[in-house]
């Protein structure tokens, strides 16, 4: 485990005996809810369209696991350190997402949040709700500000109403113009916009056109993500086997695709937006808190179907099928899937894969010496080539280089093979 600032990585309780201490710090609470209204044609979640009626006895059984997270996580092979356990968990992040867990009744979404409140220690700094646009309501973005949501993550995709429609998106631009001013007054002073650069139909025209209002209406943090095509998707399929439905002709290529990610770069940083992760750009002091556990490999508990954990030791998920996590929460039985321990050269792969996605990039000195690797060779002939900055203990992707982050990572990788 990773030594960190002001902790020895074991710690003495009270009666003596030696406990092991994940000395991860404090954690991140991720909540799912895997409901949308309709499914997106390039969407590759495990999400449902199901009736409202099945949202409260989903919400229940999220609140079961919360309150008994910690025999059910031991039932299914997982040992939570202590300092992850009960009480001794501080949660200073939490984030709902889903699907679309905006759709919820405020009611089932504060239940949720108070059965955390009730079972963890509770010093919360950001709390994230995803919204999408049409599903936002004065009333509702007033209860959700008063039950401690403090930073919305948007689903605007696209201001091009072409644009949305084919991608099968239930709202449309004024959507979006309609809802931030009701998140605003109801108080959200931190909101984020999701774009996706290469939609079927996007041009770049249309694209600058995105960008262009996105930044316009100010929010505090972007996020672009390149469309991905794969057959989990209706129109990933049509790629595959051909067909006009989704549009699949109508995809940008690959080049332009680049080209919008580089037109995105330029003029967020023109209008004040850093970017501090290969998809992320945020104000100064609004980078998202939760999200970088995940990149920094912080410790985070998930509840509810295909939630997804980390203790710092152990990774865990959630069966996905929503039916069949209420059901066997309603037991109670653990919906535990899978479960495996981060062996050290997981460990090893997880620091350089996740940490290159951030702009920091990674402290390769201090994971030479903790992993007993040496990446010299490869780092410099990286680095001759461009590909890497290096300065003093850090390795970090140039801004221009993000796009191919994955060479990178693979060529480093190798001498991961060759030296564990
Ligand atoms: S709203 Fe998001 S999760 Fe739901 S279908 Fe569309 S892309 Fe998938």
């Amino acid at each position: 485990m990773l030594p960190r600032k002001g902790g020895t990585g074991r710690s003495a309780c009270a009666t003596g005996r030696v406990l092991e201490f994940s000395g991860m710090g404090k954690a991140g609470v991720y909540i799912q809810v895997p409901f949308c209204q309709t499914k997106c044609t390039y969407c590759n979640f495990h999400t449902g369209v199901v009736s409202a009626g099945r949202f409260a006895p989903y919400a229940e059984a999220v609140c079961r696991e919360i309150q008994e997270h910690q025999p059910l996580l031991g039932a299914a092979g997982v040992s939570l350190p202590v300092d992850l356990a009960g009480k001794s968990i501080v949660v200073d992040t939490v984030y709902v997402g889903g699907g679309t867990p905006s759709l919820l009744e405020p009611r089932l979404l504060e239940e949720m949040l108070q059965a955390l409140r009730e079972m963890v220690s509770c010093e919360l700094e950001e709390v994230t709700l995803e919204a999408d646009p049409e599903t936002v309501e004065a009333e509702k973005a007033a209860a959700c500000a008063a039950m401690g949501f403090n930073r919305i993550s948007f689903g605007t995709q696209s201001f091009v109403d072409d644009e949305l429609k084919a991608a099968g998106r239930m709202h449309r631009r004024e959507d979006i113009y309609r809802a931030v001013p009701m998140l605003r007054a109801a108080g959200i002073r931190n909101i984020s916009f999701d774009l996706i650069a290469g939609l079927p139909k996007q041009t770049h025209a249309s694209w600058q056109q995105s960008l262009g209002e996105a930044i316009a209406l100010a929010p505090e943090h972007i996020s672009i993500y390149m469309m991905e095509i794969d057959e989990g998707s209706r129109l990933g399929l049509e790629v595959l086997q051909g067909g006009a439905r989704y549009s699949a002709r109508e995809l940008p290529s690959e080049e332009a695709m680049a080209e919008f990610y580089e037109v995105a770069q330029a003029e967020l940083q023109a209008a004040g937006y850093g970017q501090y992760e290969i998809s992320n750009w945020a104000r100064p002091g609004f980078e998202s808190r939760h999200n970088l556990k995940y990149w920094r490999r912080e410790a985070y508990l998930g509840f509810g179907a295909g939630a997804h954990s980390f203790s710092g030791k152990q990774r865990w998920a959630n069966r996905h099928d929503a039916a069949a996590y209420v059901a066997a929460i309603a037991e109670p039985k653990s919906a535990v899937e899978t479960v495996y321990a981060v062996t050290r050269e997981m460990a090893l792969e997880e620091e350089i894969f996740l940490g290159l996605r951030q702009l920091e990039g990674i402290e390769i000195g201090r994971i030479e010496r903790q992993y007993g690797v040496s990446f010299t060779e490869r780092v410099e002939k990286l680095a001759a080539e461009g590909m890497v900055e290096r300065d003093g203990e850090r390795l970090r992707l140039p801004a221009g280089k993000l796009s191919v982050s994955n060479e990178v990572i693979v060529e480093l990788l190798r001498a991961v093979e060759v030296g564990v």
